[in-house]
């Protein structure tokens, strides 16, 4: 999942602003502790951490040992087509060991979420009893930190371009992402709504350009609104 550059430097600055100092420019040595408790997380840098919580984060390599051995394709995860089908017609695989053809992503990729998962097992389950149904959900991802809700709908790890709508009075901004002049993705902040809006707008054939979201006014709720009132 990627995250553009104006949410992060927006976190960044809200959790410094809570007093809590983010280091990135350092890496763990090691963890100085006394069998029972971690004391200090060492800095190549040679600066102890103590700590109050250590959380260790591991394993972002797919293990794929297993279905290599059963003869199905990997690459990037489990290879499967848009009914997520393996190449052996009757195994699927679904969640995050399958890499699928992703028409957001515009590529065939793996999605580690929820989200992803959940919807997978639906699609399947539509297809596994009779009715065949390729996925197409729209992706999307939430961090909640503190007040502040990240909800993302759509990917961009492309180079894109942005148009943001941001009210800093009400800590909210939706952030509309595009490339080749197609929206696809929106970053929002303390707006339900319009990640609600924008899941609906990205799964849908009627996408908003930019000079519509650009136009005085625009709202991403009316225009999904608009358009479902068109059909
Ligand atoms: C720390 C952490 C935080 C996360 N936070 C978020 C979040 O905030 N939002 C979000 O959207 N996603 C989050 N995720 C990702 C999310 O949990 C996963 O994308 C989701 O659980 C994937 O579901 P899954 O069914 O594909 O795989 P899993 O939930 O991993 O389920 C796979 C199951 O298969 C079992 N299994 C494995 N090998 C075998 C075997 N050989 N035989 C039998 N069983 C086997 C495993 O034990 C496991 O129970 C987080 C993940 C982690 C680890």
């Amino acid at each position: 999942m990627g995250v553009s550059g104006a949410p992060r430097r927006y976190f960044t600055d809200a959790h410094s602003a809570a007093g809590i100092r983010l280091v990135f420019t350092e890496a763990v040595a090691a963890l100085d502790g006394d069998g029972s408790r971690v004391r200090a997380a060492l800095g190549r840098s040679g600066e102890r951490y103590p700590p109050d919580l250590v959380v260790i984060g591991i394993g972002v390599e797919p293990n794929s040992e297993l279905a290599t051995a059963a003869d199905l394709a990997t690459t990037t995860g489990i290879d499967v087509d848009s009914y997520l089908r393996t190449s052996d017609p009757h195994v699927w695989a679904i969640g995050d060991c399958a890499s699928f053809p992703c028409r957001y992503a515009g590529t065939a990729s793996r999605r580690e979420s929820v989200q992803n998962a959940v919807d997978q097992a639906w699609t399947l389950a539509r297809t596994l009893t009779g009715t065949p149904t390729e996925y197409r959900e729209a992706p999307w991802f939430w961090s909640h930190q503190g007040s502040l809700k990240l909800q993302i709908a759509g990917i961009a790890d492309q180079p894109d371009y942005s148009i943001t709508h941001s009210d800093p009075t009400a800590k909210k901004f939706s952030i509309f992402r595009f490339r080749d002049d197609r929206l696809t993705c929106v970053e929002s902040l303390n707006s339900p709504a319009v990640h609600l809006a924008a899941r609906r707008v990205l799964a849908s054939n009627s996408r908003p350009s930019p000079s519509d979201v650009t136009a005085t006014g625009f709202d991403l709720k009316d225009f999904t609104s608009s358009k479902r009132n068109q059909v």
